[in-house]
């Protein structure tokens, strides 16, 4: 058993509020909402950080991009705006360590992130 909260969550040991699935790709809501739209794309691969992305992950990347885009639009916020997050290690305040794109929206975000 993977000890990745994200890994446990796309193998369906931990329940997860899934909103998108692809083959490469899983988008669920975030369990501690920052924005009435807060959801969580991750790869199905497990990647632990940014700094572990390979140039074999440029179209991994680009899909989840599309995604959040995507449910962005889904969801209405495409025209009032939005914010897609990666946070990497301890100075941007990473916990989970697996690659997770955070889409945010349905609120003003202010600027600069805390
Ligand atoms: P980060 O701080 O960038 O690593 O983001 C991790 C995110 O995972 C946080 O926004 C958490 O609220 C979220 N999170 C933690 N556990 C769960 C879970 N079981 N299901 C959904 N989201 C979670
Ligand atoms: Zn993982």
């Amino acid at each position: 058993m993977s000890d990745c909260l994200f890994c446990r969550i796309r193998d369906g040991e931990i329940p997860g509020d899934m909103v998108y699935e692809s083959d490469s790709v899983l988008a669920f809501n975030d369990i501690n909402p920052q924005a009435p739209t807060h959801v969580l794309i991750i790869p199905r691969e497990h990647i632990a950080t940014l700094n572990d992305l390979e140039s074999a992950h440029r179209e991994l990347v680009g899909e989840m991009q599309l995604v959040a885009q995507q449910i962005a639009r889904e969801r209405g916020h495409a025209d009032a705006g939005y914010r897609t997050v990666f946070n990497c290690n301890a100075a941007a305040g990473q916990t989970v360590f697996h690659v997770h794109l955070h889409l945010l929206g349905g609120r003003n975000l202010g600027w600069p992130p805390g």
